[in-house]
C-alpha cells in the first residue's frame, strides 16, 4: 500500500494480485506479452543511446507512430514509452548497465481492459485488435475490500506458473481531522503510548508488553547452536530442524504480536481521532544509542515490523502517521528540558526542577512535545503537558494484566 498526497486529498493506492486463467485467446495473450516486451526493449535501446531527459511530448513524437504500426493501441503505445523511460531512468540512477528485459510483463492502461469484479472476469485488448478474456482467482474477502475503489491500471505477467494480473486500485482517503495526538515509545519490554489533547492535556496512558524477551531466548539458543556446530551444523538433520523450529517461532511470535498491537493501537487512535507520532527509527541509528533501549541482538527489524503494522492499520482507518526524531526523548526533562538522572528502576528524576517520572512515559511525553513544536498549528505550542504523578502507572501495566497479549491465545505464541 502506498500513500501519496496530491494537493489536499491524500490518495491511497493498493494493488490486488491474482492468478488469471485465460479463457480462449491464450496464444494471442502470449504473443502480445512477447511483442510488448520487445517493444519496450526497442524503446529502451533508443533512449539509452540518447542523452538527457526526454519529455512526454518528445517520447510521443519519437515512438508513438512506430509502436502503433507494430499493432499496438494508442494507450498501449503510451504505456510502453513511459515505462521504458522509467526503466532507463532508474538504471541510470543506479549507475547500472543498459537494462535487458527477459520477463513477460505488460502494463495496461484502464482504457484497454475491463474488470468485472462481480463475476471475476477481466477482458483485455491486445495488439492488432485481438482480445482475451481472463478468469481471475482470488478469495472474495480479498476482493470485497476494493468495492467502491476505482482502478486505473493493471499489469499482466506470465511466468513458469502461468498468468498473473495485478490491478491497481485507488481511493481518496478522507483524512480524519485530528482531535488528539498519540505518541508511541517502543522499548524492549513494552510499547508505551500517550494520548494528548491538542491543548496539551494528557488524556490516556497505555502500555503493551512485548514478547521480545521470549524472542531473545530463541535467538540466543540459535546463536549458541550455530557456534557449537561450526559450518557443518547445517548438515546435521536434528540440529537443522531445531534451528528452523526456533527461527519459525521467532517469526511467528513477532508477526502475531506486531499485527495485534498494530490493530489495538490504530483502533484506539481511531476512537480518539489521533494523529500518531512514531519514533523515526532511521534517525535512531544516527543517534547511535539504540543499544540503550533496543536490544542489539534483536536488531531493529522487530521494531520496524511493529511500526509497519501500526502504520498500516492507521492508514486503513484514514489516520495520519508522522515520524519524529527520537533524539534525547528519553533523557530530557519534559518540564524544564534539563538532563534527567536515574532515580529508581525505570524511573528518572530531574535534578533541577524535581520532576520524577517513568522512563517510557517521559519518552512518550517528549515525543509529543517534539511533534507539537514542529506542528504548532495543531494546538498551543510550548505548553507543558500535565505530567503524570510519579506513582501513576499507565493503564495496562498494573498487576499482570497486559492488554496486547490478553487477546492472543497462548498457543499462537508458542
Ligand atoms: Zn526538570
Amino acid at each position: 500500500m502506498s500513500y501519496s498526497v496530491r494537493g489536499e486529498e491524500p490518495i491511497v493506492i493498493e494493488a490486488l494480485r491474482m492468478r488469471a486463467l485465460p479463457e480462449g485467446g491464450y496464444d494471442h495473450l502470449l504473443k502480445f506479452l512477447r511483442l510488448y516486451r520487445d517493444a519496450v526493449q526497442l524503446v529502451i535501446d533508443r533512449i539509452w543511446s540518447l542523452n538527457g531527459r526526454l519529455s512526454k511530448r518528445k517520447l510521443h513524437r519519437l515512438f508513438y507512430n512506430n509502436l502503433v504500426s507494430m499493432g499496438f493501441r494508442a494507450h498501449h503505445a503510451k504505456e510502453i514509452y513511459v515505462y521504458a523511460e522509467s526503466v532507463v531512468k532508474s538504471a541510470r540512477g543506479n549507475g547500472g548497465r543498459k537494462p535487458i528485459l527477459r520477463r513477460l510483463s505488460a502494463r495496461v492502461d484502464k482504457y484497454d481492459y475491463r474488470l468485472y469484479l462481480d463475476n471475476m472476469v477481466l477482458t483485455l485488448k491486445l495488439h492488432n485488435g485481438y482480445e482475451t478474456k481472463l478468469r481471475l482467482v482470488a478469495s472474495s474477502e480479498r476482493v470485497e475490500k476494493f468495492r467502491g475503489w476505482s482502478n486505473y491500471e493493471m499489469v499482466v505477467k506470465c511466468d513458469g506458473g502461468g498468468f498473473w494480473v495485478s490491478i491497481y486500485f485507488k481511493r481518496v482517503a478522507k483524512a480524519v481531522k485530528p482531535r488528539t495526538v498519540m505518541s508511541i515509545d517502543l522499548n524492549f519490554d513494552n510499547v508505551t503510548l500517550a494520548i494528548f489533547t491538542l491543548n496539551g492535556r494528557l488524556a490516556k496512558l497505555k502500555r503493551f508488553r512485548t514478547p521480545l524477551r521470549k524472542v531473545l531466548t530463541h535467538r540466543i539458543w540459535v546463536e549458541r547452536v550455530q557456534k557449537r556446530y561450526p559450518r557443518s551444523w547445517r548438515f546435521i538433520k536434528g540440529v537443522e530442524k531445531a534451528v528452523d523450529r526456533h527461527g519459525e517461532r521467532i517469526k511467528n511470535i513477532s508477526w502475531v504480536y506486531a499485527h495485534k498491537v498494530g490493530d489495538l493501537v490504530a483502533e484506539l487512535a481511531s476512537k480518539h481521532s489521533s494523529i500518531i507520532a512514531l519514533e523515526d527509527l532511521d534517525k535512531l541509528r544516527e543517534n547511535n544509542k539504540k543499544g540503550k533501549r533496543f536490544n542489539k541482538r534483536l536488531g531493529l527489524w522487530i521494531y520496524r515490523k511493529i511500526q509497519f503494522c501500526i502504520e498500516y492499520e492507521a492508514r486503513e482507518r484514514n489516520l495520519e502517521v508522522v515520524k519524529i526524531n527520537p533524539r534525547s526523548t528519553s533523557s530530557k526533562c519534559p518540564r524544564c528540558g534539563k538532563k534527567l538522572a536515574e532515580y529508581r528502576h525505570r524511573v528518572l528524576r530531574c535534578r533541577k526542577c524535581g520532576f520524577v517520572g517513568d522512563r517510557d512515559v517521559i519518552a512518550a511525553i517528549n515525543l509529543y512535545k517534539k511533534y507539537m513544536s514542529k506542528h504548532p498549528r495543531c494546538g498551543v505550542s510550548g505548553v507543558a503537558p500535565n505530567a503524570p504523578k510519579p506513582d501513576e502507572n499507565p493503564s495496562g501495566v498494573q498487576g499482570k494484566r497486559d492488554d496486547a497479549m490478553k487477546n492472543i491465545k497462548p498457543h499462537e505464541l508458542i
